[in-house]
């Protein structure tokens, strides 16, 4: 799978891409990772990105031309199966959308910065508008990040065994993955649950999938009653 992400402000999004599993799965060739500097694409001495709004008001907003060109750059080069706009007004990303989009070929990140992008470039290119959750960041960056780090870890290969994705919370039947223990087996008068020392891993199954369920349970309970 190929993501190219367009951006203001690369930098945010460099480093942790360099970490952990993303790191690992770009080095196995599980995933190629394109972060695309604004600045590149723009003209003149200042190589100005933004600009104000038409009609007044705060905020600065990213211009079309630059990304028109990165983008348009991309899509001479190859298809893309979707170009995703990161935005608060997007539909909430949820583990089936990224499990949905873990199973596309190549697509376009586009990172919004300060007010917003130009409404031209969204009527242009984009296929879809994701949010992750119903408040404002300062930029698309950390959103595209999400969605990376969500997709890339489904992508076969990405995590060892021990990491596997698929006990996960939501994507098992039970809604939430179970309660995880590590060594000591008693820590300040904690004790690990008996069962999980035991050995029985058909009985170890099923407490981690009645746990995990019950949690779940316990947490939509809270979430109907807007707690
Ligand atoms: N004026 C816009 C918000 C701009 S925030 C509005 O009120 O809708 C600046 C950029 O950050 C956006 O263009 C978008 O790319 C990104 N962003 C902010 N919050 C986000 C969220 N919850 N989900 C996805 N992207 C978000």
């Amino acid at each position: 799978m190929r993501i190219d992400v367009v951006s203001a402000v690369p930098k945010i999004i460099l480093a942790p891409l360099n970490e952990s599993i993303v790191k690992r799965a770009r080095e196995k060739k599980i995933i190629e990772i394109h972060v695309h500097d604004l600045r590149d694409y723009a003209k003149g001495k200042y190589r100005q990105i933004d600009d104000k709004p038409f009609g007044g008001g705060a905020g600065m907003v990213l211009k079309p031309e630059p990304v028109f060109m990165c983008v348009e750059k991309l899509l001479s080069e190859r298809e893309y199966d979707n170009i995703i706009y990161l935005t608060p007004q997007g539909k909430k990303l949820n583990q089936k959308k990224v499990n949905a989009l873990s199973l596309n070929e190549n697509i376009i990140l586009i990172c919004g910065h300060y007010k917003g992008i130009d409404q031209r470039i969204i009527d242009t290119f984009v296929t879809m508008e994701i949010s992750i959750g119903d408040y404002v960041l300062s930029g698309g960056e950390i959103p595209a990040l999400v969605l990376i780090d969500g997709i890339t870890r489904l992508l076969p290969g990405a995590l060892g065994d021990s990491e596997a994705a698929l006990t996960d919370s939501f994507q098992t039947e039970s809604g939430f993955d179970a309660p995880q223990y590590t060594r000591p087996a008693e820590y300040r008068d904690m004790k690990v649950p008996d069962v999980l020392l035991q050995g029985n891993h058909s009985k170890i199954k099923k407490w981690r999938s009645d746990e995990g369920s019950k949690k779940y349970k316990r947490i939509k309970k809270k979430k109907l009653n807007n707690i």
